[in-house]
């Protein structure tokens, strides 16, 4: 079967959370099946390997795991971009606004130098809040973003056309309209 279709069994729809009317989509049973874990893995970097990607930077949480993972195949190293105040040293931090009200997500000053080449991940892409405010954040350490991947797009939120606009290229494999 095609890699979608097989992305597509492994993702877990949940309705009605975290609310009614909504369905969320859970890759945990995804991460949890070892062939679905590595193919979407190696789809999500195939087009990046040999490009001298120096970093992968990923989104709290589920962008970790996903990211630790591209990293490893990458050979390249990896940044946490973390919600604010977990991390030790000196960051840079950014405001987002979510459904409800703001955050903030914050990444160490010293995990890139200026003209590195990044991958951002995350795990899927609504609205683009999350990643837009991730790539601004790389940006102001002077990252060179190569692309931005997620497993999965929900394309009418919206948020794949705003990075595509910051001009940052998006790789997704799988959408729900
Ligand atoms: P955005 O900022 O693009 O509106 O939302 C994307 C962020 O919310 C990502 O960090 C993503 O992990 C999380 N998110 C929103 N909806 C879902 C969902 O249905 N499934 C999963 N796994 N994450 C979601």
């Amino acid at each position: 079967n095609t890699l979608h279709d097989e992305l597509i069994a492994a993702i877990r729809n949940i309705p009605d959370y975290p609310k009614p009317g909504i369905v969320f989509r859970d890759i945990t049973t995804l991460l949890g099946n070892p062939r679905a874990f590595r193919r979407a893995v190696d789809e999500l970097v195939h087009p990046y390997a040999g490009m001298g990607v120096g970093r992968v930077a990923g989104v709290e949480a589920r962008g970790f795991i996903l990211g630790g993972a591209m990293a490893h195949q990458l050979s390249c190293g990896f940044v946490p971009i973390r919600k604010k105040g977990k991390l030790p040293r000196e960051t840079v931090r950014i405001a987002y606004s979510l459904e409800y009200g703001v955050d903030e997500m914050e990444v160490h000053k010293d995990a890139l130098e200026p003209g590195d080449k990044v991958i951002l991940v995350d795990d899927l892409i609504a609205t683009g809040g999350t990643a837009v405010a991730a790539v601004n954040l790389l940006r102001q350490l002077g990252a060179d973003i190569v692309a931005a991947c997620f497993v999965i797009d929900l394309p009418d939120l919206g948020g794949r056309v705003k990075l595509e606009e910051l001009g940052v290229e998006v790789r997704t494999l799988v959408a729900y309209e």
